[in-house]
Protein backbone atom coordinates (compact mmCIF):
# COMPACT_ATOMS: atom_id res chain seq x y z
CA UNK A 1 0.00 0.00 0.00
CA UNK A 2 0.72 3.61 -0.48
CA UNK A 3 2.50 5.71 2.34
CA UNK A 4 3.67 9.17 1.27
CA UNK A 5 5.17 11.30 4.17
CA UNK A 6 6.18 14.97 3.66
CA UNK A 7 7.86 16.70 6.69
CA UNK A 8 9.33 20.12 6.76
CA UNK A 9 9.34 20.79 3.30
CA UNK A 10 10.42 24.28 2.67
CA UNK A 11 10.97 25.61 -1.37
CA UNK A 12 11.73 28.84 -2.98
CA UNK A 13 11.00 30.50 -6.00
CA UNK A 14 13.31 33.35 -7.28
CA UNK A 15 15.09 33.59 -3.72
CA UNK A 16 11.14 33.97 -2.33
CA UNK A 17 10.49 31.36 0.23
CA UNK A 18 6.83 30.19 -0.52
CA UNK A 19 6.40 26.87 1.32
CA UNK A 20 7.82 26.99 5.43
CA UNK A 21 7.91 23.78 6.38
CA UNK A 22 5.11 21.64 5.12
CA UNK A 23 4.08 18.34 7.36
CA UNK A 24 1.70 15.56 5.31
CA UNK A 25 1.32 12.14 5.42
CA UNK A 26 -0.54 9.74 3.85
CA UNK A 27 -1.63 6.47 3.15
CA UNK A 28 -3.01 4.48 0.46
CA UNK A 29 -7.11 4.76 0.60
CA UNK A 30 -6.60 7.94 1.66
CA UNK A 31 -8.35 11.46 0.20
CA UNK A 32 -6.96 14.58 1.77
CA UNK A 33 -8.29 18.19 0.76
CA UNK A 34 -5.67 20.60 1.27
CA UNK A 35 -7.54 24.20 0.78
CA UNK A 36 -6.59 27.67 1.40
CA UNK A 37 -6.58 31.22 0.05
CA UNK A 38 -5.00 32.05 -2.99
CA UNK A 39 -1.40 33.17 -3.08
CA UNK A 40 -0.58 30.43 -0.51
CA UNK A 41 1.15 28.14 -2.18
CA UNK A 42 -0.59 25.70 -2.67
CA UNK A 43 0.38 25.01 -6.33
CA UNK A 44 4.13 25.62 -5.15
CA UNK A 45 4.06 22.43 -3.25
CA UNK A 46 2.43 20.34 -6.12
CA UNK A 47 5.28 21.65 -8.38
CA UNK A 48 8.09 21.20 -5.80
CA UNK A 49 6.61 17.61 -5.02
CA UNK A 50 6.70 16.40 -8.87
CA UNK A 51 10.22 17.96 -9.00
CA UNK A 52 9.14 21.52 -11.45
CA UNK A 53 12.90 22.71 -11.67
CA UNK A 54 11.49 26.48 -10.92
CA UNK A 55 10.97 25.62 -7.68
CA UNK A 56 14.33 25.13 -5.18
CA UNK A 57 13.36 23.20 -2.57
CA UNK A 58 15.37 24.13 0.38
CA UNK A 59 14.89 21.89 3.48
CA UNK A 60 12.64 19.02 4.46
CA UNK A 61 11.68 15.78 3.49
CA UNK A 62 9.42 13.73 0.85
CA UNK A 63 8.86 9.83 0.48
CA UNK A 64 7.41 7.44 -1.47
CA UNK A 65 7.20 3.81 -0.09
CA UNK A 66 10.16 5.08 1.74
CA UNK A 67 11.91 5.93 -1.40
CA UNK A 68 13.42 9.64 -0.94
CA UNK A 69 11.68 11.42 -3.77
CA UNK A 70 13.43 14.91 -3.59
CA UNK A 71 16.01 12.80 -5.11
CA UNK A 72 14.24 11.54 -8.28
CA UNK A 73 13.89 13.38 -11.72
CA UNK A 74 11.16 14.61 -12.88
CA UNK A 75 10.61 10.83 -14.93
CA UNK A 76 11.80 9.26 -12.26
CA UNK A 77 9.16 10.29 -10.33
CA UNK A 78 6.10 10.12 -12.61
CA UNK A 79 7.69 6.05 -12.71
CA UNK A 80 7.61 5.76 -8.94
CA UNK A 81 3.85 6.33 -9.36
CA UNK A 82 3.40 9.82 -8.66
CA UNK A 83 0.91 11.80 -11.13
CA UNK A 84 0.14 15.56 -11.20
CA UNK A 85 -3.08 17.42 -12.48
CA UNK A 86 -1.94 20.84 -13.02
CA UNK A 87 -4.22 24.10 -12.44
CA UNK A 88 -2.60 25.88 -15.70
CA UNK A 89 -2.39 22.67 -18.03
CA UNK A 90 0.21 23.61 -21.04
CA UNK A 91 0.08 23.01 -24.57
CA UNK A 92 2.07 20.96 -26.54
CA UNK A 93 2.41 22.28 -30.37
CA UNK A 94 2.40 19.26 -33.00
CA UNK A 95 1.93 16.35 -30.19
CA UNK A 96 -1.41 14.89 -30.39
CA UNK A 97 -3.12 13.41 -27.12
CA UNK A 98 -2.93 10.18 -28.03
CA UNK A 99 0.16 10.19 -28.74
CA UNK A 100 1.17 12.18 -25.52
CA UNK A 101 -0.83 9.22 -23.62
CA UNK A 102 0.48 6.46 -25.28
CA UNK A 103 4.56 7.63 -24.71
CA UNK A 104 3.58 8.73 -21.18
CA UNK A 105 2.11 5.55 -20.27
CA UNK A 106 5.54 3.30 -22.14
CA UNK A 107 7.47 5.77 -20.09
CA UNK A 108 6.67 4.05 -16.89
CA UNK A 109 6.94 0.45 -18.65
CA UNK A 110 10.08 -1.70 -18.42
CA UNK A 111 11.66 -1.65 -22.05
CA UNK A 112 10.32 -3.98 -24.15
CA UNK A 113 6.68 -4.15 -22.39
CA UNK A 114 5.36 -1.25 -24.33
CA UNK A 115 1.41 -1.18 -24.60
CA UNK A 116 0.20 -2.29 -28.10
CA UNK A 117 -1.68 -0.36 -29.70
CA UNK A 118 -4.83 -1.95 -29.99
CA UNK A 119 -4.66 -2.45 -26.06
CA UNK A 120 -3.66 1.25 -25.47
CA UNK A 121 -6.75 2.31 -28.05
CA UNK A 122 -9.10 0.25 -26.42
CA UNK A 123 -8.32 1.56 -22.90
CA UNK A 124 -8.28 4.80 -24.30
CA UNK A 125 -11.57 4.81 -25.97
CA UNK A 126 -13.11 3.34 -22.74
CA UNK A 127 -11.80 6.10 -20.48
CA UNK A 128 -13.05 8.96 -22.76
CA UNK A 129 -16.54 7.46 -22.62
CA UNK A 130 -16.50 7.33 -19.20
CA UNK A 131 -15.49 10.75 -19.24
CA UNK A 132 -17.99 11.68 -21.53
CA UNK A 133 -15.36 13.13 -24.03
CA UNK A 134 -15.72 13.71 -27.71
CA UNK A 135 -13.31 11.07 -29.66
CA UNK A 136 -11.85 13.73 -31.48
CA UNK A 137 -9.67 14.74 -28.94
CA UNK A 138 -7.75 11.55 -29.01
CA UNK A 139 -6.42 13.41 -32.11
CA UNK A 140 -6.06 17.01 -31.45
CA UNK A 141 -3.05 18.37 -30.31
CA UNK A 142 -2.34 18.57 -26.46
CA UNK A 143 -4.78 20.94 -24.96
CA UNK A 144 -4.17 22.88 -27.85
CA UNK A 145 -7.68 25.14 -27.91
CA UNK A 146 -9.11 23.16 -25.53
CA UNK A 147 -11.55 25.06 -23.30
CA UNK A 148 -11.03 25.20 -19.20
CA UNK A 149 -13.15 22.16 -18.40
CA UNK A 150 -12.19 20.23 -21.88
CA UNK A 151 -7.97 20.84 -20.20
CA UNK A 152 -9.19 19.79 -16.98
CA UNK A 153 -11.16 16.13 -17.96
CA UNK A 154 -8.22 15.54 -19.98
CA UNK A 155 -5.88 15.54 -16.84
CA UNK A 156 -8.39 13.23 -15.51
CA UNK A 157 -8.20 11.04 -18.50
CA UNK A 158 -4.13 10.93 -18.23
CA UNK A 159 -4.55 10.16 -14.93
CA UNK A 160 -6.95 7.17 -15.50
CA UNK A 161 -4.44 5.72 -17.84
CA UNK A 162 -1.32 6.08 -16.17
CA UNK A 163 -2.93 4.61 -13.10
CA UNK A 164 -0.89 6.43 -10.54
CA UNK A 165 0.11 5.12 -6.64
CA UNK A 166 -0.36 9.35 -5.47
CA UNK A 167 -2.65 11.31 -7.54
CA UNK A 168 -2.22 15.17 -6.84
CA UNK A 169 -5.38 17.26 -8.09
CA UNK A 170 -4.56 20.99 -8.43
CA UNK A 171 -7.89 23.03 -8.68
CA UNK A 172 -9.22 20.11 -10.98
CA UNK A 173 -12.68 21.75 -10.47
CA UNK A 174 -11.46 25.67 -11.79
CA UNK A 175 -13.19 26.10 -14.80
CA UNK A 176 -15.92 23.39 -14.27
CA UNK A 177 -19.64 23.67 -14.95
CA UNK A 178 -21.75 21.39 -12.74
CA UNK A 179 -21.81 18.59 -15.44
CA UNK A 180 -18.59 18.16 -16.11
CA UNK A 181 -17.89 18.45 -12.17
CA UNK A 182 -19.50 15.54 -11.65
CA UNK A 183 -18.11 13.60 -14.24
CA UNK A 184 -14.56 14.09 -13.28
CA UNK A 185 -15.52 13.92 -9.51
CA UNK A 186 -17.16 10.25 -10.91
CA UNK A 187 -13.90 9.62 -12.30
CA UNK A 188 -11.67 9.97 -9.45
CA UNK A 189 -14.04 8.26 -6.75
CA UNK A 190 -13.57 5.18 -9.48
CA UNK A 191 -9.83 5.17 -8.90
CA UNK A 192 -10.40 5.39 -4.89
CA UNK A 193 -8.33 2.28 -4.17
CA UNK A 194 -6.58 0.83 -1.45
CA UNK A 195 -3.15 1.14 -3.41
CA UNK A 196 -3.60 4.82 -4.35
CA UNK A 197 -3.56 8.39 -2.33
CA UNK A 198 -5.29 11.45 -3.30
CA UNK A 199 -4.25 14.83 -2.63
CA UNK A 200 -6.66 16.91 -4.00
CA UNK A 201 -6.01 20.70 -3.68
CA UNK A 202 -8.92 23.60 -3.80
CA UNK A 203 -9.91 27.01 -3.24
CA UNK A 204 -13.89 26.02 -3.06
CA UNK A 205 -15.51 23.55 -1.22
CA UNK A 206 -17.70 23.06 -3.71
CA UNK A 207 -15.62 19.88 -4.98
CA UNK A 208 -15.40 18.34 -1.76
CA UNK A 209 -19.43 17.86 -1.81
CA UNK A 210 -18.51 15.01 -4.88
CA UNK A 211 -15.27 14.05 -4.17
CA UNK A 212 -15.39 12.91 -0.07
CA UNK A 213 -12.25 13.83 1.79
CA UNK A 214 -10.61 11.82 4.46
CA UNK A 215 -8.72 14.61 5.62
CA UNK A 216 -8.76 18.13 5.51
CA UNK A 217 -5.96 20.61 5.43
CA UNK A 218 -6.32 24.44 5.16
CA UNK A 219 -2.54 26.36 4.42
CA UNK A 220 -2.15 29.48 5.01
CA UNK A 221 1.28 31.37 4.17
CA UNK A 222 3.48 28.69 3.27
CA UNK A 223 2.25 26.41 6.24
CA UNK A 224 -0.40 23.68 6.55
CA UNK A 225 -2.26 25.38 9.69
CA UNK A 226 -4.74 23.59 10.91
CA UNK A 227 -6.02 19.99 9.70
CA UNK A 228 -9.82 18.05 10.25
CA UNK A 229 -11.77 16.16 8.84
CA UNK A 230 -14.49 17.01 6.37
CA UNK A 231 -16.44 18.79 8.64
CA UNK A 232 -13.31 21.52 8.45
CA UNK A 233 -14.24 22.34 4.44
CA UNK A 234 -17.73 22.47 5.47
CA UNK A 235 -16.70 25.36 8.11
CA UNK A 236 -14.61 26.85 5.34
CA UNK A 237 -17.31 27.63 2.99
CA UNK A 238 -19.31 28.86 5.19
CA UNK A 239 -16.90 31.38 6.91
CA UNK A 240 -14.36 31.45 4.82
CA UNK A 241 -11.18 31.47 6.27
CA UNK A 242 -10.51 34.49 8.61
CA UNK A 243 -11.80 32.80 11.51
CA UNK A 244 -8.86 30.41 10.95
CA UNK A 245 -6.68 33.67 10.62
CA UNK A 246 -8.24 34.42 14.05
CA UNK A 247 -8.11 31.22 16.09
CA UNK A 248 -4.38 31.09 15.24
CA UNK A 249 -2.93 34.43 15.66
CA UNK A 250 -1.79 34.84 11.93
CA UNK A 251 -1.71 37.96 10.55
CA UNK A 252 -2.24 39.13 6.85
P1 LIG B 1 -1.77 29.15 -4.60
O1 LIG B 1 -1.71 27.96 -5.50
O2 LIG B 1 -2.04 28.80 -3.18
O3 LIG B 1 -2.72 30.19 -5.09
P2 LIG B 1 0.93 29.62 -5.53
O4 LIG B 1 1.72 28.44 -5.10
O5 LIG B 1 0.50 29.67 -6.96
O6 LIG B 1 -0.31 29.81 -4.57
O7 LIG B 1 1.77 30.93 -5.24
C1 LIG B 1 2.38 31.16 -3.97
C2 LIG B 1 3.25 32.41 -4.05
O8 LIG B 1 4.33 32.16 -4.91
C3 LIG B 1 2.53 33.63 -4.56
O9 LIG B 1 2.95 34.73 -3.82
C4 LIG B 1 3.00 33.70 -6.00
O10 LIG B 1 2.99 35.03 -6.43
C5 LIG B 1 4.40 33.15 -5.93
N1 LIG B 1 4.75 32.48 -7.17
C6 LIG B 1 4.21 31.32 -7.65
N2 LIG B 1 4.75 30.99 -8.84
C7 LIG B 1 5.64 31.96 -9.13
C8 LIG B 1 6.53 32.19 -10.22
N3 LIG B 1 6.60 31.35 -11.27
N4 LIG B 1 7.31 33.29 -10.16
C9 LIG B 1 7.24 34.13 -9.11
N5 LIG B 1 6.45 33.97 -8.06
C10 LIG B 1 5.65 32.91 -8.04
MG1 LIG C 1 -4.06 30.32 -7.08
MG1 LIG D 1 -2.76 27.43 -7.18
Amino acid sequence: ATNFVIEGLKAEIEGKEILKGINLSMKGGEIHAIMGPNGTGKSTLASALMGHPKYEVTGGSVTLNGEDVLEMEVDERARAGMFLAMQYPSEIAGVTNSDFLRSAINARREEGSEISLIKFIRQMEGKMKELEMNPEFAHRYLNEGFSGGEKKRNEILQMMLLDPSLVILDEIDSGLDIDALRIVANGVNAMKSEDRGFLIITHYQRLLNYIKPDFVHVMMQGRIVKSGGPELAERLEAEGYDWVKEELGIED
